[in-house]
């Protein structure tokens, strides 16, 4: 598609726009100069000595920009699957990624000078490209013996095309067999656990981009913003393969939300005749600190950002946890626009959505609501203990999705793919959810059936509601609720919250008790709580909660 796209109006498509951290520079490049790179990459594979394995992937660590993306068709080019690998990882989580996936090509971004087996990365041309963590993945490359394996990106793509009759044939032909081989390996965030890999295959990319195109009616014309890491599903699918899909301008920055203020506040510059950004897709930490940020910036930068970009934009997307509800509505008092909250996971991309255009009589977009399916997505309710189908609005159960958009297995874990399908091919997701008639007629989730529905005293507690409640309160930043063991209660509501400021009035739970009267019947008022100066998360944002019970002991 986007070979497609390309061809047709080679001038005019800027896919990748990195402002490099260091010296602010910007590096522009387009659908058909990604096109040219990718396919010296996939060249590359393909005249390397195949060896019979049974998948055949590429494992790849870059900078997100158009490097990333080059080496993803190149790889999709030659007709094998990519694992991008995340820049916040130390060499022995690359290990279990590496050994996960077997990978038979490992590539380095940037520009690295490999010396032999004593390994050590040295940025060359490109230190703005150069990843972080490259240290780390050339470790786990030589201690897993796979060094052999590792390839730098520049040194590939740069070489002096030497194109044989057999490679013609193979770059024109394309290698793909079937829609149903592996496109990806990702991991999902490990909030419940040790990461697991999905295998996600074209067919399952194919739906859940064209789903996502025709649900926010993306369009060439579109200029997204791309703040995400390319490890994980929002980044990659979201956001990267929806805009490439119909060929829309994508400008990869690093997050940082007071460079971001700064940035909106410039009217956009007439001598650069083009469109402004209209797309922002971000997790809900992301404007929480872009909040927090313009609480402290003056007041004029913050007015002129909304004035110049944010309130003309067109699509602005939260998803991947639960959006909180001061969240929401703090950044719709400042900018006048209504976030949209979206239901994914890593094992079939998006599957519940709010609509992009709402029906004015009702107000759809509410928090904790994550709208309806999307069009090649069936999604039922099934009790948790019966296994039934639930049938009548307003009860909760476990969420279960079918679908062209369902990912195929975890990698080596025939067990765990086993135990997540249903015998009528279903994908059990692990999530509470509930869906509400009436006038909204959307799907609500209360959270993970393993670690935020809490059963206390007969009562099941979702900690996603509890949460939206406490975050209200004018000194909590930061919140987690979880079920800590109790003989008597089964479970009992334990909170975890960072103050807003260090000198604020100490929390107690006589004072949470007198704010949580009016808002949360009793039995869902926590009655263990820890104040903690941080609260940590993955990249994507998200807490482990199982992590955080030990605070309990
Ligand atoms: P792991 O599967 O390794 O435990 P994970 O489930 O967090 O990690 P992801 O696939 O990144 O890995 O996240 C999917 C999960 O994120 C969903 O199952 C759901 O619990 C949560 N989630 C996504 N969107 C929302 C949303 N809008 N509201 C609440 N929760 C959400
Ligand atoms: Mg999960």
């Amino acid at each position: 598609q986007a070979a497609k796209v390309a061809s047709a109006d080679k001038t005019r498509i800027l896919l990748s726009e990195w402002k490099h951290e260091q010296d602010g520079t910007v590096e522009t490049v387009s659908y058909s100069q990604v096109l040219a790179k990718s396919s010296l990459f996939a060249r590359y594979i393909l005249q390397q000595q195949q060896q019979e394995q049974q998948r055949k992937l590429v494992a790849h660590l870059n900078v997100p920009g158009w490097e990333y993306v080059a080496t993803q068709w190149g790889a999709w080019a030659a007709g094998y699957g990519s694992v991008p690998l995340a820049l916040s990882q130390t060499a022995p989580e690359m290990e279990h990624v590496l050994t996960q996936a077997n990978p038979q090509f490992i590539v380095l971004g940037g520009n690295c000078r490999l010396s032999g087996s004593n390994t050590t990365g040295k940025s060359i041309q490109h230190p703005t490209r150069q990843p972080p963590n490259a240290k780390a993945l050339l470790q786990a490359a030589e201690n897993l013996g796979m060094t052999d394996r590792v390839v730098p990106f520049e040194t590939v793509v740069s070489q002096k095309p030497d194109v044989s009759e057999k490679d013609w044939m193979l770059g024109n032909g394309g290698v793909l067999q079937s829609l149903d081989e592996p496109a990806l390996v990702l991991f999902t965030s490990g909030t419940t656990g040790k990461p697991k890999a999905a295998v996600i295959t074209h067919r399952n990319i194919y739906h859940q981009v064209t789903d996502l195109v025709a649900a926010w009616e993306w369009q060439s014309s579109d200029v997204a913003l791309h703040l995400l890491p390319l490890h994980h599903v929002h980044g990659v699918i979201n956001l990267l393969s929806c805009a490439a899909f119909v060929g829309a301008r994508l400008e990869f920055q690093p997050f940082d939300a007071t460079a971001l203020w700064n940035q909106w506040a410039q009217p956009s510059s007439s001598s650069v005749s083009l469109p402004p950004t209209n797309i922002l897709m971000a997790v809900p930490t992301i404007y929480a600190k872009l909040l927090e940020a313009a609480d402290t910036l003056p007041q004029e930068t913050v007015q002129k950002a909304v004035d110049n970009t944010l309130s003309s934009m067109r699509l602005q997307v939260s998803g991947s946890a639960a959006l909180p509800v001061s969240v929401l509505e703090r950044w719709r008092n400042l900018t006048g626009q209504t976030l949209l909250e979206r239901y994914g996971m890593t094992e079939f991309a998006m599957a519940l959505s709010n609509p992009y255009r709402e029906d004015n009589t009702v107000q759809q977009r509410r928090p904790g609501y994550v709208g309806r399916p999307l069009p090649s997505v069936q999604v039922r309710l099934v009790d948790t203990d019966t296994q039934e189908v639930i049938e009548t609005e307003g009860v909760s159960g476990e969420l279960q999705v079918k679908g062209p958009t369902v990912f195929q297995e975890y990698l080596n874990r025939e067990d765990a793919t086993r135990e997540a399908f249903t015998k009528d091919g279903y994908f059990a997701t692990g999530d509470i959810a509930q869906f509400d008639g009436g006038e909204i007629q959307s799907y609500r989730i209360l959270g993970r059936a393993s670690v935020d529905i809490i059963k206390s005293g007969g009562h099941k507690l979702s900690a996603l509601e509890i949460e939206r409640e406490l975050l209200e309160h004018p000194d909590i930043a930061e919140v987690a609720i979880l079920g800590i063991p109790d003989d008597v209660w089964g479970e009992r509501v334990a909170m975890v919250c960072r103050l807003k400021k260090a000198d604020s009035e100490p929390l107690t739970l006589e004072g949470l008790r007198e704010f949580c009267g009016p808002r949360l019947s009793k039995y869902k008022v926590p009655s263990r709580l820890q104040v903690v100066s941080d609260i940590p998360k993955n990249a994507m944002g998200k807490i482990n909660k199982k992590g955080l019970v030990k605070l309990f002991d």
